[in-house]
């Protein structure tokens, strides 16, 4: 085994584990092709941004979302809905700031939200977010005003959380593309306005 290539022999086990599940007629090669692309790569904060504008620009949408954010990302297409997690969207209001963190480790909804970031794993993030939030968010360069109340949500693999920003305030009104294109990662996790 080569040490200067660790990353081989994991394929190799990865390929040996599909190979088995594929003798034993679980799954079809097609099939885990079609499940890692849908997890992967179809994997993305756009995704999460999308959910967001459509609440910024449709009431109702928005109402269904905070009601059942699993049914509310299927109905845009979105997979979380199916990943075996209850999903709760957390929406921040002049008066109270959201942000996520699994403390225990990394839950997150990743086909919302794209692969977490590195911080978002970091045990420092994790035990600091829930006694110090407003610390840490100023560190992320997000300075709440002292009567803003910040809410911190800990998810596990059962329930995972979706940040839903404040919108902007814009003049008339603006498309739902354009919107999205406004929502980031950090804002979905709470550690941005948006
Ligand atoms: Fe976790």
């Amino acid at each position: 085994m080569s040490g200067d290539h660790p990353e081989v022999p994991v394929a190799a086990r990865v390929r040996d584990l599909e190979e088995r599940l594929i003798a034993a007629g679980l799954v079809t090669d097609e099939e885990l092709e079609a499940i890692l692309a849908d997890v992967f790569a179809s994997a993305s904060p756009v995704n999460g941004a999308r959910m967001v504008a459509r609440a910024w620009t449709d009431p109702a949408y928005r109402d269904r979302l905070l009601a059942d954010a699993n049914a509310a990302a299927a109905e845009l297409g979105f997979a979380a809905g199916t990943r075996g997690y209850l999903l709760k969207a957390v929406e921040n209001t002049p008066d109270v700031h959201n942000v996520i963190v699994c403390t225990l480790c990394s839950c997150y909804p990743t086909s919302l939200l794209g692969p977490s970031p590195g911080w978002y794993k970091s045990f420092a993030y994790r035990s600091r977010v829930v006694r110090e939030p407003r610390a840490v968010l100023a560190e992320f360069g997000l300075e709440l005003p002292q009567d803003t109340e910040i809410r911190v949500w800990d998810a596990n693999s059962e329930t995972r959380y979706l940040v839903v920003p404040r919108p902007p305030d814009l003049p008339g009104r603006a498309a739902e593309d354009s919107l999205a294109e406004l929502v980031t990662r950090n804002g979905l996790i709470g550690t941005a306005v948006r």
